[in-house]
């Protein structure tokens, strides 16, 4: 994001939050603008209560979770969840993109070039007829740096496939 977009972006989001009845304090600009610079870095919320506290300690966790809520809500910030007991916190993007992330160490990165690789996508679906929304999808694996710690992909406990569990489920087995 330039600095223009990301200037633009931050008063469209407080307009929004305007529009809704809430009130712009300077501690919501902030948080506005933390989320919206780190926005390719999924933070959860206690890595955003870090990097909000580096620039103003005084605004709490109370605060930037009520905003976080409301963003969320209001369709403006996206809540992805990874199963790993919390959630992390993403811009909404105009484009399909893809998120690789590591079972092991939970980083989560954008793969290179996401448009290219959308449009594959895009013509895969097209093949069967069908129009792809705007979607973020998840490739599970091992990082580069936990690989050179020589962690191998069949070492780590398995994550049964989501929909396996829930035919399970259905048939009462769980
Ligand atoms: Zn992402
Ligand atoms: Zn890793």
């Amino acid at each position: 994001m330039d600095e223009e977009r990301f200037k633009e972006s931050v008063e469209e989001y407080l307009r929004s939050l305007q529009e809704r009845g809430f009130r712009i304090t300077s501690q919501r600009r902030l948080i506005v603008e933390t989320i919206l610079q780190n926005w390719d870095k999924h933070p959860n919320i206690r890595e955003l209560l870090d990097l909000i506290q580096k620039k103003d300690p005084s605004i709490g966790l109370a605060t930037i979770y009520r905003t976080v809520e409301l963003l969320v809500e209001m369709g403006l910030l996206h809540e992805v969840n990874l199963d790993e007991g919390f959630s992390r916190f993403e811009v909404p993007r105009e484009e399909i993109h893809f998120h690789t992330v590591c079972r092991s160490c939970g980083k989560m990165v954008h793969l290179k070039d996401e448009a290219k690789k959308g449009e594959v996508v895009e013509r895969w679906a097209e093949e069967m007829g069908f129009a792809i929304i705007p979607q973020s999808i998840e490739i599970f694996g091992i990082c580069p740096d936990c690989l050179e710690r020589g962690l191998s992909p069949t070492e780590l406990p398995q994550k049964e496939c989501r929909c396996r569990r829930r035919r399970r489920m259905r048939r009462g087995f769980m």
